[in-house]
């Protein structure tokens, strides 16, 4: 008991020191100006390794600058974060390949199921505390897109990229077809959101998503990046 008390003081009495002496504390502080995604020291992606390499998935809408559309934000309704880009683009708006690839996934005869359904799975996922892969994969998700674009983007990381909520596919694309950067996959939705599950035309846009693959795991764009930082170090990806 008398340790502890000991050490709240000593506690007490250190923090109260580091604010005149908090250079070695800045100094060891990761500078993320400029990083797409920062797990640590040696798993992380600057963007000069590739600057201006990408297409906007929706040619005229950038990359938003309102924090909740961009990645980890938080999303209450289905117990998550955001992993993603939000593109404002409107109903049936052209959604293009942002880079050369092989189409993965291709969902284009998916429906939306209804509401009530929508919501178990939704109540399911705040049971877990989580959204399972599942119910965020195959449900909302809605018609999508995966284009895996290997070791081209980056030699550091299997790259895919991933677009979801689409109205509709591109007619005949299936997994295995070839892709160039900039072909039309899709017209932009809400399918596999909440108004797409009332067959309500409201809530369309482009929910788009880049992931970095390795032997370590999975991370994406924007993953440990400040929020301050997102947007400007995003919109360097885009030529
Ligand atoms: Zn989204």
């Amino acid at each position: 008991m008398k340790n502890k008390y000991l050490y709240i003081l000593s506690a007490l009495f250190l923090g109260a020191c580091a604010a005149p002496s908090s250079n070695l504390e800045l100094s060891s502080e990761v500078d993320k100006t400029g990083y797409l995604f920062y797990q640590n020291s040696d798993i992380n992606l600057h963007i000069s390794e590739i600057k201006n390499k990408l297409v906007l998935p929706a040619e005229e809408y950038g990359v938003p600058s309102y924090i909740n559309l961009l990645p980890n934000a938080k999303r209450d309704y289905r117990s998550g974060y955001h992993m993603g880009v939000d593109f404002s683009s409107p109903m049936n708006y052209p959604i293009r390949a942002a880079y050369d690839g092989v189409v993965v996934r291709s969902n284009a005869y998916q429906q939306d199921v209804d509401i009530d359904t929508y919501n178990y799975f939704l109540n399911l996922s705040s049971q877990v505390g989580k959204t399972p892969d599942d119910i965020y994969n195959f449900i909302l998700l809605g018609k999508s897109v995966v284009i895996d674009h290997g070791y081209n983007i980056t030699d550091k990381f299997r790259t895919i990229t991933v677009y979801s909520h689409l109205s509709t596919i591109t007619e005949g694309l299936v997994a295995g077809d070839v892709v160039q950067s900039g072909d039309i996959i899709g017209m932009s939705g809400n399918t596999g959101t909440s108004s797409g599950a009332m067959q309500s035309d409201k809530g369309a846009h482009l929910h788009w998503e880049l992931f970095f693959d390795d032997n370590s795991g999975r991370y994406f764009l924007g993953q440990n990046i400040p929020s301050n930082l997102l947007k400007q170090n995003i919109d360097l990806l885009f030529k």
